[in-house]
């Protein structure tokens, strides 16, 4: 729990949520401020600030409860796709430091773009350059 942390606050009882599943480990809720009907968060209880922050079994803890609650969340809301995700990091949009997963329902005629809409230029990267990122994940894991 971290004192200043507003989702840690809706864990706690403090600031109220429209809870739509919960279990030892993992809340989910509706965003307050939705960018579609349904907009839907899922949180690890506690406090960790980004996904590279959570061990293996709580991330895939949060993962599950996003698979359970894809379908749940579209057919609340009759949306026949979904955009799910995460802003890990300040640098990537994420505003409440506390780890969230986003489902985001979508329609036909929403006027969102794919999650490619979040970035302007994109690198021209050779082979070489290509080669080399795919080397460094492999060797950081
Ligand atoms: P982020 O930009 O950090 O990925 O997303 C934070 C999300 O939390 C936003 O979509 C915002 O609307 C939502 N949010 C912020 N404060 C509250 C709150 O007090 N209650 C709920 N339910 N959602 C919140
Ligand atoms: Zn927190």
């Amino acid at each position: 729990m971290s004192d200043d942390c507003i989702f840690c606050a809706i864990v706690a009882g403090d600031i109220p949520s429209r809870t739509v599943y919960e279990d030892d480990d993992v809340l989910a809720f509706l965003d307050a401020n939705p960018l579609s009907p349904g907009h839907t968060l899922v949180i690890p209880k506690a406090h960790h600030e980004r996904l590279n922050d959570l061990d293996g079994d709580l991330a895939g803890r949060v993962l599950a409860t996003l698979h359970d609650l894809v379908p749940a969340v579209e057919g609340a809301v009759d949306a026949p796709a979904s955009t799910v995700a995460f802003n890990n990091g300040p640098e990537a949009g994420q505003e409440v430091p506390h780890v969230h997963g986003h489902i985001v329902p979508r329609f036909a005629d929403d006027d969102g773009g794919p999650i490619h809409a979040a970035m302007g230029t994109r690198p021209d990267l050779n082979d070489e350059e290509l080669d080399d990122v795919a080397a460094s994940i492999r060797d950081g894991r």
